[in-house]
């Protein structure tokens, strides 16, 4: 039986955990705090399950996700928080419309289920946006979950499949006469094991550099904001072409607003705070397109970490010495693909091969070469 621990349990180290579990092998999932706590990604992730707008790399994985997430609460025996509403992308200037229509096309070349909307239409199919949005790509299957109820899912199933879920203790790879044999702990216990992976978000460059490995990958601080709780009046997520925004309303009502507004570091990396004084640009930007934000209050504001790629796309895959495995840098939209992304890690480590994981291997910039169609598409949707 192959055995795996997995450093890191946000929601890729967890589904990769399960995913393994499910198949036999034996598992330890290993994590510094406890799934999805303060600052990872799975902690402050909006939630956003969007298929729409992401790269060609990742569209049989999306497309897949979005399948799963159908099951996935029934399969954990879990609340995930999961809610169908359609995700809007909307274009407010014949330029963005532009851009949304190659948006369009390219999904649809993708096998993404997505529909073109006029002004009138998105009246009618979303209430409430504002009547600036002219054109708008729909995705009716598209939605939200909550990430942190998702780890402990995740990592709830893998222990009753018979994983070992070790909480509260740092681990880091132990490397010995040039192969990873296991992890040591905090505290100085080592557990063997036959594959380690490395999940570990926006701490994975730490664990990348103390080991010798090149790996590109950064990590950097987003701030989300959030009103009090509100009667219902959106049940759609949305973002747009031009602005740089996110806005979904959770189960509990609270309007969630996200977008690449960037949080500062503070404290020991990868903690991050928000930065107060664009929070209010971040709520005026929402309330340009959903004008009835204006007339909330603010509950919270909160910022947290995560990997990112030079590409926008993750590191998956074996990685330097043998027995070490990376999984991190999934770039702000991994959450979405979180359930597909377990599966295919676990197929790999455990038959050797994915054929949807190749444009993700580690190595990949190790001549230098960036690809510059995954980086526009991944970066700059949401
Ligand atoms: C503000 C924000 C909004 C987002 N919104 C969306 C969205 O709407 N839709 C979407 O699809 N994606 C979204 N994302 C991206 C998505 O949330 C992330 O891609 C995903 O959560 C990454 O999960 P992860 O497991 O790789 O990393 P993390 O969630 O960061 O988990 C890493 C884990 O590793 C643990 N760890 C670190 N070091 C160690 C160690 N040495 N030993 C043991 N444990 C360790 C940490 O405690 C942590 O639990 C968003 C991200 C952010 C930051």
């Amino acid at each position: 039986m192959t055995s795996v621990a997995v450093i890191g349990s946000g929601v890729i180290g967890a589904s990769i955990a399960y995913h393994l579990a499910i198949r036999g092998a034996e598992v330890t999932l290993i994590d510094r705090a406890t799934p999805a706590a303060a600052p990872s990604a799975s902690w402050a992730s909006a939630g956003g399950l969007r298929s729409q707008g992401r790269s060609p790399a990742e569209h049989a994985i999306t497309r897949a996700a979005a399948r799963r997430w159908r099951e996935l609460p029934a399969e954990l025996d879990a609340d995930l928080g999961v809610v169908f509403g359609g995700h809007l992308h909307v274009a407010e200037t014949e330029a963005e419309s532009a851009v949304l229509q190659a948006r369009i096309d390219a999904d649809r070349c993708g096998g993404i289920d997505v529909e073109r909307l006029d002004s009138a239409s998105i009246a009618s199919l979303v209430p409430g946006v504002s009547q600036a949005a002219i054109a708008g790509a729909w995705t009716p299957g598209d939605g939200q979950a909550n990430p942190v109820l998702t780890a402990h899912g995740f990592a709830r199933a893998a222990q009753r499949s018979g994983a070992i879920c070790i909480t509260g203790r740092q681990a880091v790879p132990d490397i010995a006469d040039e192969k990873c044999v296991g992890v040591r702990m905090a505290g100085g216990e080592k557990r063997p094991a036959d594959i380690v992976v490395m999940a570990a978000g926006a701490w994975s460059m730490d664990m990348i550099e103390s080991l010798g490995l090149r790996v590109p990958l950064t990590w950097r601080g987003l701030q989300m904001v959030a009103s009090h709780q509100a009667p219902p009046m959106l049940p759609a997520t949305l973002t747009a072409v031009g602005r740089n925004f996110s806005l979904k309303q959770s189960p509990s009502g609270e309007m969630m607003v996200g977008g690449r507004w960037f949080a500062r570091p503070c404290g020991p990396a990868p903690w991050v705070e928000a930065v107060s004084e664009q929070t209010i640009l971040q709520w005026q930007s929402a309330s340009a397109i959903f004008p009835a934000l204006s007339g909330l209050t603010m509950g919270r504001v909160w910022a947290g970490a995560e990997a990112q790629s030079p590409d926008g796309h993750p590191f998956i895959g074996r990685c330097g010495p043998p027995g070490l495995y990376l999984a991190a840098g999934f770039s702000n939209h991994g959450f979405q693909i979180s359930p597909v992304i377990g599966e295919c890690v676990a197929e790999d480590i455990l038959r050797g091969e994915h054929a949807w994981l190749e444009p993700f291997r580690p190595d990949r910039f190790a001549h230098g070469a960036l690809s510059a169609d995954v980086s526009t598409t991944s970066l700059h949707a949401r």
